[in-house]
């Protein structure tokens, strides 16, 4: 799980800030930014600005989104990674069967 704050929404009451200090903090202008190991993205914020969110704030960080008077917490979910087949991959190749042996004789 990763999580972002849209900075232009943010009305800066602090519940995220209640929720999981952990993830989110308020910075001297009033606005709310995300945590990353301790390390605040503020730099540049918003969207460009994701923290990966450890398991154990997963729940607090989904309560501080739904409270969030300005909707603006934006958490985007990690799927697990999908191999698509090479090249060499024949997973798709159908082989065609036309019944007709007269070239075998
Ligand atoms: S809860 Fe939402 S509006 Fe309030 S400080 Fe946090 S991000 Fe900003």
């Amino acid at each position: 799980m990763r999580v972002w704050i849209d900075q232009d929404l943010c009305t800066g009451d602090g519940l995220c800030v209640d929720h999981c200090p952990d993830v989110f903090v308020q910075l001297e202008d009033g606005i709310a930014y995300v945590a990353e190991a301790g390390q605040v993205l503020n730099d540049p914020g918003g969207s460009q600005s994701l923290a990966a969110v450890v398991p154990r704030h997963h729940h607090s960080v989904i309560q501080a989104a739904e409270v969030c008077p300005g909707e603006c917490i934006f958490i985007e979910i990690d799927t697990p990674e999908v191999i698509a087949p090479g090249p060499d991959d024949d997973l798709h190749e159908v082989h065609a069967v036309s019944g007709d042996d007269s070239a075998a004789a």
